[in-house]
């Protein structure tokens, strides 16, 4: 196989590079390697583990993407690379008599790799084997059906309850910890009559900074807290932990049972990487230069959360969605550029941060939108930035779907979950 343009990870940057590119250059220059069959919007995961997101509404197949923007897709993980012959190789795809794929070859012109970030456990024992994270669909949905299990158990024994603990005060654990209070009172109300959401399903949020959402203006975390604390999540902030068993979590000299652990308290790039013969950071990211061109290499490209770019002053893009949609902009102009043989574009990427939003359940979010000046922000809470939350996954997409798909979806959506119960029961 070969393509001109060979993009692998179609997530919240590589998906929307392979499409606007496909749009314009064809199925013939633009393919698009993933190692599984369809999409979810990263950010969304916390609504697919708390129940109230149906995955298999919500998921985007990588071949109707592919035909509808054309591109081609190749479904399967890369494994390694020979930078020097341009290639790259495609992981098999089952084994033995179970093989549905072979390892495939695909020689590039120019390659762009978005596979993501993993968890960084930071050497605490027992993390790896005893929490879930939310890396992937698949995590989100294992922690749902455990989540489902445990309250069952619950309710039949009438006794004891749920104890989630979630490690890490970031945007990914906060909001997880509010999604799950509205979903639990929702299962509370389907089926498990014997359940009292505040009392049953106890969530403890554990945060080794001074404050939650620390990256984050401070008013903006008072207001999180504030509104974790009405939603009865117990909040431990300045706590280190340092060791996790199937029983629960330890913190020095605290201990916290739990029936269910969620990681949530950093991510690096994934291993496999560092196996590539590119150069990489501390991090383990591909070490890239301001054009996202990894140091060195002709002909490789990285974006997103699995990039080390550095601005001009020297700090590091954050791990964003926000990010890897705009290094997902400045690649298609560099590639459309080179493409229609134009000079290349004047000035490095340079991150812009437009604020964050962090949700709070289906009704309300909170955060703080960047003004032009720098330094100049402004605090939005409530419905107002709900709806702006909402709209950041609308436009993910509008750039995948186009804006009448999205409309059609946004308002399928609506209306299912108008019809059914906020949580999915099964
Ligand atoms: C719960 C949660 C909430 C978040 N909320 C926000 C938010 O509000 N705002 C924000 O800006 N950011 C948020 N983030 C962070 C954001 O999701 C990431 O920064 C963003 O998704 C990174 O995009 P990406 O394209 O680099 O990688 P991803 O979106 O992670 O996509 C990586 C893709 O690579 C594929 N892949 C991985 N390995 C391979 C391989 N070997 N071969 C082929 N394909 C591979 C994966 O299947 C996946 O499709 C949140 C993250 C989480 C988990």
């Amino acid at each position: 196989m070969q393509s001109k343009f060979v993009i692998v990870g179609g997530g919240a940057g590589g998906l929307e590079l392979a499409c606007k590119l496909g749009r314009k250059l064809g199925p013939e220059a633009v393919m698009l390697v993933d190692s599984r069959l369809s999409h979810i919007w990263k950010p969304s995961l916390h609504e697919v583990a708390a129940g109230t997101l149906d995955v298999h509404q919500e998921g985007l197949s990588y071949q109707m993407l592919a035909h509808d923007n054309g591109f081609t897709f190749v479904y399967g993980p890369m494994q390694a690379l020979d930078a020097g012959q341009r290639l790259v190789t495609v992981a098999a795809i089952g084994s033995g008599e179970e093989q549905i794929l072979p390892e495939r070859h695909i020689r590039y012109d120019q390659l762009v790799i978005a596979v993501g970030s993993t968890s960084n456990y930071f050497g605490v024992p027992g993390a790896a084997e005893h929490t879930i994270s939310l890396n992937a669909t698949e995590d989100a949905e294992r922690f749902r059906l455990t989540l489902l299990k445990r309250l069952t158990l619950a309710e039949l024994k009438k006794d004891g309850g749920v104890d989630v603990v979630i490690i890490g005060g970031g945007a990914t654990g906060v909001e997880l910890a509010a999604e799950l209070r509205e979903a639990s009172g929702v299962y509370a109300a389907y089926g498990f009559r014997q359940l009292q959401a505040e009392r049953d399903v106890r969530i403890t949020l554990l945060e080794g900074a001074p404050r939650i959402l620390a990256p984050l203006p401070e008013k903006v975390s008072s207001a999180a807290l504030s509104l974790l604390r009405q939603r009865a999540v117990t909040v431990v902030t300045d706590t280190r932990v340092t060791a996790i068993d199937a029983a629960g979590v330890t913190a020095g000299d605290t201990r916290y049972p739990a029936h269910m652990v969620v990681w949530a308290a950093g991510i690096k790039a994934p291993d496999f990487l560092k196996t590539l013969g590119l150069p990489t950071v501390k991090s383990g990211q591909l070490d890239v230069d301001g054009t996202l061109a990894v140091k060195g290499v002709a002909g490789v490209y990285a974006l997103g959360d699995c990039a080390a770019c550095a601005g001009p002053d020297g700090k590091l893009t954050p791990p964003r969605a926000q990010a890897a949609h705009q290094q997902a902009d400045y690649l298609l102009e560099t590639f459309l550029r080179q493409h229609k043989g134009r000079p290349p574009q004047a000035g490095p990427y340079v991150y812009r941060d437009y604020g964050s939003l962090v949700s709070f359940g289906q009704t309300t979010s909170v955060g703080s939108l960047m003004g032009s000046l720098k330094g100049l922000s402004w605090f939005v809470d409530g419905f107002v930035a709900r709806m702006m939350y909402v709209s950041l996954h609308l436009m993910h997409h509008q750039a995948v779907l186009g804006t009448v798909r999205t409309a059609v979806l946004a308002l399928a959506r609506f209306l299912i979950k108008r019809s059914t119960p906020l949580v999915k029961l099964h």
